[in-house]
């Protein structure tokens, strides 16, 4: 099966009734039929649902689709992205290790990070992940190296196979967080990541209407236990000891679960990622490709030939650059100008809906960020992020068009 039809055919909802989706089993527990049958249950020796903190069959049927796209073992979900990162990220680490990451990474992962230190676990940032910039922060406390495959908004590409060889030599995972590339793009287990993050609130529901995180496992990492200890515990479950320890520990002891509605909303929306991504990387090029030729702004977008990630993009994600694209206006109130004018694109900040979304990063997403993270990230007093939709590309660039002539007034 190809992306599309798999996406719609690799597994059936097995409904009773023959729903064509796994229906929203909207409740928090479910009765069984006898106190030895929840005793099972509870010790995972039956299958079965007890409490939509612990597993629900809607979030479930949602689980198994991503898991089964990722090409993992399997995959949890999580209440949002933020929760997928923290809890894929706790899971394996405690007080005194150390964290390596790039330094152009989602303002709200930048700033988890800040949080973690305050129990202990440092972050050493890295302008750009590559093997040569981890090889020369590793060190005996690294227990994870966590990169964002195209960083959201510097647009950077990670070349996964050269770092996932270094974090591999030096006995670390590497987190991939996805959201950007989906896995219309590309399957970062391919390539040698070991735990892919997805906000699912983004390009997998597509639609814009909910807050959702998935984390998958490839099941190939080597959890030796003298680096991680607390999987002593976890060895018997073989390579199924990561998901286990999720599963059973930090995800349900936080209670990160995801809610049944918004994974059935996740779950239809996946149903059209293909058809979406095809259209918006074909917006995104066209777009940066028109906007390019005017004058006043730069255009930054991977897929554009002198982008210096345009060889990996054709290396690792055939030839598509995603569908974020900045740019750059001259100065904060051109930029506030250009954004005032569009006529189509909505103010908002969201990535991945079917409508083209604009923000202006610097006095947003990086409020609280310094001068320096900030530059670090690609995000200047100038850049406006563009997320684009599935509009008409003749209306996308006649609204730019005129809004970048507008903002020239200024
Ligand atoms: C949005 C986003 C997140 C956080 O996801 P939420 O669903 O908003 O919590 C994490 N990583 C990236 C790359 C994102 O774009």
């Amino acid at each position: 099966m190809k992306f599309n039809t798999s996406l719609l055919h690799s597994s059936t909802p097995g409904d009773k009734f023959g729903a064509t989706q796994t229906p929203i089993y909207q409740v928090s527990a479910f009765s069984l039929d006898s106190a030895e049958h929840l005793e099972k249950v509870f010790a995972n020796k039956a299958a079965g649902f007890a409490y939509t903190r612990i597993g629900n069959p809607t979030v479930d049927a949602f689980e198994k689709r991503i898991a089964a796209l990722e090409g993992g073992i399997g995959a949890v979900a999580c209440s949002s992205g933020m929760s997928a990162v923290t809890m894929g990220l706790l899971n394996v680490l405690r007080a005194g290790d150390e964290v390596i990451a790039g330094s152009g990474l989602f303002g709200g992962t930048i700033d988890l990070f800040g949080d973690l230190s305050q129990f202990g676990i440092t972050t050493r940032f890295i302008d750009t992940v590559t093997a040569d910039s981890v090889k020369s922060r590793i060190n005996e406390h690294t227990r994870a190296v966590f990169a964002e495959l195209i960083g959201n908004p510097k647009l950077d590409i990670v070349d996964i196979k050269s770092v996932a060889a270094v974090c591999h030599e030096n006995g670390v995972p590497l987190f991939i967080d996805s959201t950007t590339a989906t896995p219309y793009l590309i399957h970062p287990f391919e390539y040698g990541a070991d735990i892919v993050i997805h906000s699912a609130s983004k390009y997998i529901n597509g639609g814009g209407n909910s807050i959702a995180g998935m984390i998958i496992d490839s099941g190939r990492f080597k959890w030796d236990t003298a680096r991680y200890p607390a999987f002593a515990e976890y060895g018997k479950f073989g390579r199924f000891a990561y998901l286990a320890k999720l599963r059973g520990g930090i995800w349900r002891n936080v209670g990160a679960c995801l809610s049944p509605f918004n994974a059935y909303m996740c779950s239809v929306g996946l149903e059209t990622l293909g058809v979406r991504m095809e259209r918006i990387c074909d917006n995104a090029k066209k777009l940066a490709e028109y906007l390019r030729t005017l004058d006043g702004v730069t255009v930054n977008y991977p897929a554009l030939e002198d982008s210096p990630y345009y060889p990996l993009v054709q290396s690792q994600l055939g030839g598509k650059g995603g569908a974020i694209l900045t740019v750059r206006a001259g100065s904060r109130e051109r930029a506030f100008a250009l954004i005032n004018a569009l006529k189509y694109a909505l103010i908002a900040t969201n990535i991945g809906d079917v409508r083209t979304l604009v923000i202006h990063p610097a006095s947003t997403i990086y409020l609280h960020a310094t001068e320096q993270q900030r530059e670090s990230a690609g995000v200047y007093d100038d850049t406006i992020r563009v997320s684009v939709g599935i509009e008409d590309i003749e209306d996308l660039t006649e609204d730019f068009g005129n809004a970048v002539k507008a903002s020239q007034e200024h």
